[in-house]
């Protein structure tokens, strides 16, 4: 069996259709993006030296809305694993229930090795590109690995620029080279936003946050008891840290956190989790980082209990849950039987092999699917769309109750099709996506 990313969505996809009540045409749409951008984006770099990257962007399907799905800066960027992760993007839209398709995108960069003005001109470079293929009825590009508001910013603005400027074709009637466009308009071409270039409230902690209130559904729908319950996270970026906190405030004891350059463990708890943010800010790592109050450092190692550990390791410690929440295949069959924890709960985007899966079932663990668990994302994407669009602003409150209300739901949709199925939760919410796409398309 391959670890190939599209690959493994693929055979999710059939694996589910042998379930679902829908046509074998709906299927055969779902296996082939409606369409595969790939563009060259030429950089001056600040030495004078100018170099090439290489981006994509796959739009996947859109029965549903407008294609969505973020975008990702890293070395390993390539075209499988962009094309997987725009068919999750379709099938978690619809498990979440919100009028978008499935799109993803991104750029073969090591961005930590850029100035911040050659990452600018790349992502601007990338927007200009992009431009006739995205928009707010079109398609709306959002965060992902290494990307940030601060990035979406220059993609509002630069996209702002390419449409007044008429360079844009395939704008909605009358619309081209306006420069008397709503400001809500050239806001919602993008989300993920800083507040003040049209950003939601809510929106950075949204996939970690939902998370835990998935997490927290299926324990009560399982009758597994929270209070204490100890959780190991891989990767502490935008979803693992925010996760962390909502998980430590509803009193789970976070015992371990690992980035990509390695990570701790405290088998008591980890004290303070904004001090080992702190800590990482100013170290550049997660490793040696023990804290008591506003004290980090490896003083605290024999206080405490803890040790630096790898950051494949977190997954594999002894905790009640483990969250992988970095990148795709990190739970492989290599690894998986070594993992001790009675849930896997993937905030990471296909974090988890087809082997690796089977193996973890066979265990009897629990596993609760990315294209659940990750979607409050997306979720709070949609709300700063629809703000943008109708031109509101919303109180943060109001936003995270929508939000807390979208999660259950999609969650007791999800674990009330296992039961009806006798299936996995995965088998289960590839069930209820397809089932709703099949209810918006006429094929
Ligand atoms: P991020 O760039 O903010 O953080 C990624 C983290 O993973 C960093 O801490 C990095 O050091 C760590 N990491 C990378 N390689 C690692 C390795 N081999 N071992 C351990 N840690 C490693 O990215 P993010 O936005 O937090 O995204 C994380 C995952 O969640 C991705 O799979 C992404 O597709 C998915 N996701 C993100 C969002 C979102 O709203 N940001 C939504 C849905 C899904």
């Amino acid at each position: 069996m391959t670890n190939n990313p599209w690959e493994q969505a693929l055979a999710e996809l059939e694996k589910a259709a042998a379930h679902a009540k829908v046509p074998r045409s709906l299927v055969e749409r779902l296996r082939k993006p409606d369409r595969v951008i790939e563009v060259s984006v030429p950089v001056m770099m600040d030495d004078g030296r100018r170099e090439e990257f290489h981006g994509y962007r796959v739009q996947h399907n859109n029965v549903r809305g407008p294609y969505k799905g973020g975008l990702r800066f890293h070395p390993k960027v390539n075209m499988d694993e962009v094309k997987a992760l725009s068919f999750w993007m379709t099938i978690k839209n619809a498990i979440v229930d919100v009028p978008f398709g499935g799109g993803k995108g991104g750029i073969t960069v090591d961005p930590k090795g850029l100035s911040e003005a050659e990452l600018e001109r790349l992502t601007r470079g990338f927007t200009r590109k992009l431009a006739p293929y995205i928009g707010p009825e079109q398609d709306v590009p959002a965060p992902d690995v290494n990307t940030n508001a601060k990035i979406m910013g220059w993609i509002r603005d630069e996209y702002e620029r390419e449409v007044k400027s008429q360079k844009v074709k395939g704008l909605p009637a009358g619309r081209q080279g306006k420069s008397d466009m709503p400001k809500g308009w050239f806001d919602a071409v993008v989300t993920g936003k800083p507040m003040e270039r049209g950003g939601s409230q809510g929106r950075a902690e949204a996939t970690g946050l939902g998370g835990f209130y998935v997490l927290s559904e299926i324990m009560r729908q399982t009758g597994r008891a929270h209070r204490g319950a100890s959780v190991a996270i891989q990767g502490f970026g935008n979803v693992g840290s925010h996760l962390a906190q909502s998980l430590k405030d509803a009193g789970f004891s976070i015992v371990a956190l690992s980035d990509s350059k390695g990570g701790i463990y405290i088998s008591k708890g980890i004290p303070d989790l904004k001090a080992v943010t702190e800590c990482k800010e100013g170290s550049g790592r997660l490793a040696g980082c023990y804290c008591v109050g506003s004290v980090c450092d490896l003083s605290n190692v024999e206080v405490l209990g803890g040790r630096d550990i790898t950051s494949e390791e977190a997954l594999t410690l002894p905790a009640d849950i483990v969250v992988p929440a970095a990148l795709e295949n990190a739970i492989t069959k290599e690894n998986a039987a070594d993992i001790q924890a009675g849930i896997v709960l993937e905030m990471a985007n296909g974090p988890t092999t087809r082997e690796a899966d089977e193996i973890l079932g066979k265990k009897g663990i629990l596993v609760i699917p990315d294209v659940l668990a990750n979607s409050g994302g997306v979720a709070v994407s949609y709300y700063e769309w629809h703000q943008n669009m109708r031109g509101e602003t919303w109180k943060r409150e109001e936003v995270l109750r929508k939000l807390k209300e979208k999660m259950q739901s999609a969650t007791r949709a999800v674990y009330a099709t296992s039961k009806e199925h006798n299936v996995s939760l995965r088998d289960a919410a590839y069930i209820v996506a397809l089932e709703r796409l099949a209810e918006s398309t006429s094929i």
